[in-house]
């Protein structure tokens, strides 16, 4: 299937230029996202991080803005009635407050796991970190079922704040702030007969929660002990993420839909987890991607589509677990290079060790 096949240069150059453009002003027609501002800083300081030009060198990182963005990070910490972490953005806020806690200024564990990797892409040293407050907003969060709402009482509750949970839990190598077992039977509880998971009891299999059960099983303490997974469950789980590997080389989130290349990170993250990334065929994920990039930067969800900066980073994260090979001398071999990535938290493998090491506080004490 893959012979024959010849990519075209990877234009990053472009997707550089889109992050940035996409972090100076809002696109028109991103203004229903402006409440989570803090995600879409995520994804473009991410894809400039996995290009490889956020620190690689003061001048770079100086034009990009880097000391304004840790500023505007930081004054996104807040304290709420049971602890503190980080706010989506200022947007709804009162000037001056009318109470002490407004329910627009309570940290919100999604928009925590996304500030603390922003955090660690800019290699802060996470000295203003308020850990005690977070491990009592994790615990204030996670419901008698064990899964976790993202704000404490209140907000949307699905496997996805459950992922944060445990990967803020990882960052700062201290599981007191949840009740891993009981976490866990969530998760078992959300696997469907597909052998994917779906965002909550008796839905559909789905990619994204499917990645987020497995990588939650996976960043989970006691996984490096037993495998959370039996070998029948893995069987039956590595053969319905390959049925979503289309025949245009990109994944899909669902059974029978088209290719899209976000599933192609969701997905192929999900096979990576399970050791079982050799079955992917990564030329003609890369063509999928390769076509599904915007003349002008920015990759879309499928070809022919408008890019944004979400579909742009998941598929620059796939290409850095899959990237294409072998490469003939006119397919530009340079512009496919990538650095690793580590599928558990989604981030290159040097910031993943950044934020495991300085969040944690040990960066600190050696
Ligand atoms: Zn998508």
């Amino acid at each position: 299937m893959e012979d024959g096949i010849r990519l075209p240069c990877f234009n990053r150059a472009g997707h550089v230029a889109h992050a940035k453009r996409c972090m100076s002003a809002l696109p028109a027609s991103q203004t229903d996202i402006d409440a989570s501002r803090l995600a879409l800083a995520f994804y473009n300081i991410g894809i400039l991080d996995l290009l490889g030009v956020m620190n690689d060198g003061d001048t770079i990182s100086r034009q990009n803005g880097k000391d304004e963005w840790l500023e505007w990070l930081w004054a996104q910490q807040t304290q709420g009635k049971y602890g503190s972490g980080f706010r989506p953005s200022p947007f709804m806020l009162l000037h001056p407050p009318a109470e002490e806690f407004s329910d627009y200024n309570t940290p919100h564990i999604i928009m925590t796991y996304t500030a603390l990797l922003a955090l660690s892409i800019l290699r802060d040293d996470f000295a203003k970190l308020d850990r005690s407050g977070l491990i009592r907003l994790l615990r204030a969060c996670q419901r008698d079922d064990g899964s976790f709402t993202t704000t404490p009482g209140g907000g949307e509750s699905d496997l996805r704040t459950l992922y944060c949970a445990f990967a803020i839990s990882a960052m700062l190598d201290d599981w007191s702030g949840v009740d891993v077992e009981r976490a866990k039977s969530f998760v078992t509880s959300c696997r469907t007969y597909e052998g994917g998971y779906g965002q909550d009891l008796f839905c559909e299999a789905q990619g994204g929660t499917t990645y987020i059960a497995l990588a939650s099983l996976y960043l989970a303490p006691s996984s490096s002990e037993t495998d959370p997974l039996t070998l029948e469950e893995k069987r039956q789980t590595v053969k319905w993420l390959m049925s979503t590997q289309t025949s245009s080389g990109g994944f899909c989130g669902r059974t029978g839909k088209v290719g899209d290349s976000c599933y192609c990170f969701w997905c192929g993250a999900s096979l990576k987890i399970l050791k079982m990334d050799h079955l992917v065929e990564t030329k003609t994920l890369a063509s999928f991607l390769a076509d599904s990039q915007f003349k002008f930067g920015g990759i879309a969800k499928c070809p022919g589509e408008h890019p944004d900066p979400y579909h742009t980073y998941l598929s620059i994260a796939a290409l850095c677990m899959y990237p294409p090979s072998p490469l003939a001398a006119d397919e530009k071999p340079d512009s496919w290079e990538f650095p690793e990535l580590d599928p558990l938290l989604n981030a290159r493998v040097d910031t993943a060790e950044w934020a495991r090491k300085y969040i944690s506080g040990k960066g600190h004490r050696t």
